[in-house]
């Protein structure tokens, strides 16, 4: 049995009754509000191809859709990609804006999350450009450049509170991986060192790197070290680094990702936030935990 999800941006939900009985009256199933105007739910729709069907209707619309197994639908385990996906930015590009080479370091990370480059020449490439800047930089541009992406906190909350482990997992650097993972409520944080001398970068990165492969294994490690199968995980990201745990999780998502990316995730978010991780488990309104 499976479950169609529909859900929305719920800064500006575009969800309405119409919509829902236009594609009610193509794919049948139960009708369930997980949220009213922001998610809702059909219990096992009629038609088989109704992901599609609700797609076509969908068209333009700013609504997502997926199609979730009922079966391990609550995931035990979250791992997630952090920048532009718990948060809004590309740490290294804005470390470049301190430095006045954004633009020079972003059109690399758009090229090496597009799976363009070989993601760790390309982040030798941009590290290099960043040596010499001072550590007071990094941790001001930490301060003053980054932001939380929506909903990510309600459903950190939400899912550990429910027993869940959650684990981010970063090609960036563990000077924002831990301390944005802790504000968030991570358990744990993954994530590239930068090297210092004397406070000011190197232009290096610490070996081993944090790449596609180290994601893939967190992700393995982590549900065998808590008798998890992979049944029962979910990984959410949006870079081609993120495709692997993507793939591997239970239910791996793509949230405004790259189209290499969103074109062989199994789901996919294109509107929504982060709180609609929540409703494809099954969690309704009352269940989010806010704090
Ligand atoms: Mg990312």
């Amino acid at each position: 049995m499976s479950i169609l999800v529909l859900t929305t941006n719920p800064a500006n939900p575009k969800l309405d009754e119409e919509l829902v009985r236009a594609i009610h009256a193509e794919i049948g199933g139960t009708v369930n509000w997980l949220h009213q105007s922001i998610a809702i739910e059909f219990i096992n729709p009629k038609a088989a191809a109704s992901l599609q069907i609700a797609r076509d209707i969908i068209g333009d619309t700013k609504v997502d859709a997926n199609l979730v197994p009922v079966l391990n639908r609550r995931k035990k385990l979250l791992i997630a990609d952090m920048d532009s996906t718990m948060i809004n930015e590309e740490c290294i590009d804005e470390l470049g804006a301190a430095l006045g080479i954004k633009e020079q370091i972003a059109e690399i990370t758009e090229r090496a999350m597009r799976g363009e480059l070989d993601f760790e020449e390309a982040l030798d490439a941009r590290v290099g450009l960043l040596k010499g800047l001072p550590l007071d930089q990094v941790k001001e541009v930490r301060r003053e450049r980054i932001s939380y992406a929506a909903g990510g906190r309600v459903l950190i909350q939400t899912m550990k509170t429910h027993g869940a482990y959650t684990a981010l997992v970063s090609g960036g650097f563990t000077l924002f991986a831990d301390y944005f993972g802790k504000r968030i409520g991570f358990d744990e944080a993954t994530a590239n060192v930068l090297e210092f001398n004397d406070d000011r970068l190197t232009g290096t990165v610490a070996r081993p790197i944090v790449d596609k492969d180290t994601k893939l294994a967190k992700l393995q490690q982590l549900a065998a070290e808590q008798n998890l199968s992979l049944d029962d995980t979910m990984a959410v990201g949006d870079g081609a680094n993120d495709l692997m745990m993507i793939r591997a999780a239970g239910m791996g998502v793509a949230i405004h990702a790259k189209p290499i990316v969103a074109a062989e995730a199994q789901y996919q978010f294109n509107h929504s936030d982060l709180s609609g991780l929540l409703y494809l488990q099954g969690y309704e309104e009352a269940d989010l935990v806010r704090q």
